[in-house]
């Protein structure tokens, strides 16, 4: 029996060369957090995120030398036939986004909420149609409107109320390449927002828990969080939010697919916790395997376990 319930039916987008929505296979992001305007360092991080996995990446636009810059990583990426979106991500400020667009962007993380003044989205919108790139609006718990918290508080619904208004600021000027994300930085508000959009819209859902922690933190709260969105059908992309190199967001995402059911890729190591049998260094050695497999394409299982003549009986 399949732990996911049917997927929720959401229309379907163009991010570059990855279809998102309708269906499609669930994708799995990352961001970098190298500083964009250093072409070679973000290129690196690129790829070693493009080799785990990687199928959308984001960078940060917080100036107009960052937006140039997209132009020379994208130039870069192709040398290296590295076929992956680059999605520029703005916080405020319209021209930014028109710039990245120009410079070769495959799709723009905004807020129209945060944009300003409709002549300022309908640019964007205008552009963005132009260049026939999506746009993804990001809703975060920490950061909306203050009249819905003032009426709301910072709660699930606020957020879905908040996606709601931006998706129709863009559907209004005509624009529906949409996908959107509610993210809190708790479990319980980030499912209960994306159960409620998804009643509420067909866009395609971008899923992740935000600032979700260091590694133990994050990876619980993204496993659990995302998990629980999945199971339900609901999700289009994912992103797992950890405060460590993005290449580790990349192998937890591609893991949880692969738990539920939705996805594999790569070999999955089954690997014993250890007890007193154990005579050899069975950590360093698993850590050594899994890296060692980690561009292997092959969906096989690698058992790696402390001693010969367990079964199974005592590891449980
Ligand atoms: S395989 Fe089982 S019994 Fe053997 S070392 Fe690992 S945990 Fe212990």
């Amino acid at each position: 029996m399949s732990l996911v319930k049917n997927r929720h039916n959401t229309r379907q987008i163009s991010v570059g060369n990855i279809k998102v929505g309708g269906g499609a296979p669930i994708a799995v992001q990352s961001m970098t957090n190298t500083y964009t305007q250093d072409i070679d360092a973000t290129v690196a991080q690129i790829q070693r995120l493009y080799d785990a996995g990687c199928e959308i990446v984001r960078v940060a636009v917080p100036d107009m030398e960052a937006a140039h810059a997209i132009r020379k990583i994208k130039n870069a990426l192709e040398l290296k036939e590295i076929n992956i979106p680059v999605i520029a991500d703005i916080h405020f400020d319209y021209r930014l986004a028109l710039a990245s667009a120009d410079a070769g962007a495959d799709g723009l993380r905004i807020n129209p909420g945060n944009i300003g003044e409709k002549w300022k989205i309908k640019a964007v919108a205008d552009c963005a149609t132009a260049l026939n790139i999506p746009i993804r609006v990001g809703v975060n718990s920490g950061s909306l409107e203050k009249d819905i918290v003032e009426k709301m508080g910072s709660t699930a619904k606020a957020m879905a109320q908040s996606a709601m208004r931006n998706i129709e600021i863009l559907e209004d000027l005509g624009f529906y390449d949409i996908k959107i994300s509610l993210k809190a930085s708790d479990v319980e508000r980030t499912v209960e927002a994306y159960r409620l959009i998804s009643t509420m819209t067909d866009v395609p859902l971008h899923v992740g828990v935000t600032e979700a922690g260091g590694l133990y933190a994050g990876i619980t709260k993204s496993a659990i969080g995302i998990g629980m969105i999945l199971a339900d059908g609901i999700g289009d992309t994912i992103r797992v939010s950890l405060t460590r190199d993005p290449v580790e967001e990349v192998r937890v995402g591609w893991e949880i697919l692969r738990a539920l059911g939705l996805r594999k890729r790569g070999p999955e190591i089954i690997s014993c916790p250890t007890c007193g049998r154990c005579r050899i260094n069975l950590f360093d050695i698993a850590e050594k395997v899994e890296n060692a497999l980690l561009k292997c394409p092959l969906t096989i299982k690698v058992a790696i376990m402390g001693c010969v003549d367990c079964k199974g009986f005592t590891c449980s």
